[in-house]
């Protein structure tokens, strides 16, 4: 492998210890405690794992947290009731709903309810109004954790072609946003898009956010490129033990590029830390301070 490693983890862990101390500061000199409330309707495991890992990373960071589990069989109504209720809470700065919500519940109805300045998860039609007019306040937790990974990383990437394969609320959209906004040119990709592959070779910076494993193969990346693999992919190996892997085949690619993310320990593990920060800006907002040291 000649490519150097984005090591994710190792910039969440200062991100991380960074957020610990604002917030003591912050408790310190304003009396203000940021607050995350967590709402997960159903009991699918994976989300289960998420809602906890949450929960108790914003305790380790000194911050309130509480968690709202209702049934599977829970009406949107009442979804939306828990939401208000947290919409007027001074003690939460921060409201995530665990998606996705089952099929009786519609995501957009529950996000509609959401207040904007508590969007910790930046889905709201409001934020993203905002990051596509240049105001963005809270945005998306993993674009915003991919382009903390660039700007250590890469540093300025004025002019360089950008290929954002995958055009999602979650990432694609805004992961392109913020890459214009940085003065990339970008292309967006999707399952319509043809000649993928000469797409990707022009790209000095490749994000792959498709959810299909190692579908990215080595040769579609441009030698001396950046690769950021956003995708999680359990798959089964032939022992039949089980792994993840990333949209990007690893190996192959890592032989091309300058740099590339490992799956996992790359920007996986920044999307939890930056779901952190959202919360601690969004407290600071509320309180009218400076967040630009965040
Ligand atoms: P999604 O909503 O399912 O979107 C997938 C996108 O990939 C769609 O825009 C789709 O195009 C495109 N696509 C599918 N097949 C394609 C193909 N053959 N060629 C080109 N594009 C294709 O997924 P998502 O929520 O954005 O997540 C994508 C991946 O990132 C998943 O593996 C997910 O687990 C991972 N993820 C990771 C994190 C993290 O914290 N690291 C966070 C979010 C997501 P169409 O729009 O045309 O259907």
């Amino acid at each position: 492998m000649t490519a150097t490693l984005i090591d994710g983890k190792a910039v969440a862990a200062r991100l991380k210890q960074h957020l610990y101390e604002q917030t003591a500061n912050l408790k310190e000199a304003h009396g203000l405690v940021p607050g995350l409330a967590t709402v997960l309707v159903g009991a699918d495991p994976a989300s289960e794992v998420y809602v906890r890992n949450k929960n108790k990373m914003a305790q380790s960071l000194g911050f309130t947290s509480r968690s709202h589990h209702l049934s599977a069989d829970a009406r949107e109504a009442e979804v939306q009731d828990v939401v208000r209720a947290l919409n007027t809470d001074p003690s939460i700065h921060g409201i995530l709903v665990q998606m996705p919500l089952p099929p009786q519940i519609r995501e957009a109805a529950v996000l509609d309810t959401l207040d904007p300045a508590k969007d910790v998860d930046a889905l709201t039609a409001a934020n993203a109004g905002l990051l596509l007019s240049g105001r963005a306040r809270l945005v998306s937790c993993t674009p915003m954790g991919v382009m903390l990974l660039l700007k250590e990383y890469v540093g300025d990437i004025a002019g360089q072609e950008a290929l954002v394969i995958g055009r999602s609320l979650l990432f694609g959209k805004p992961a392109a946003q913020l890459l214009l906004a940085a003065n990339a040119t970008v292309t967006m990709a999707h399952s319509k898009s043809r000649n993928l592959p000469e797409l990707c070779r022009r790209a000095d910076i490749l994000v792959a956010a498709i959810g299909r494993p190692q579908f990215v193969q080595g040769d579609w990346v441009k030698p001396g490129g950046v690769v950021i693999d956003v995708g999680i992919n359990r798959v089964q190996g032939t022992d039949g033990t089980s792994r993840l892997v990333g949209d990007v085949a690893f190996s192959a690619a890592a032989e091309r590029a300058r740099a590339i993310t490992p799956v996992p320990g790359g920007v996986g593990a920044m999307t939890i830390v930056c779901l952190m920060r959202n919360t601690l800006i969004a407290a600071m907002l509320a309180a009218g301070l400076d967040t630009t040291l965040i």
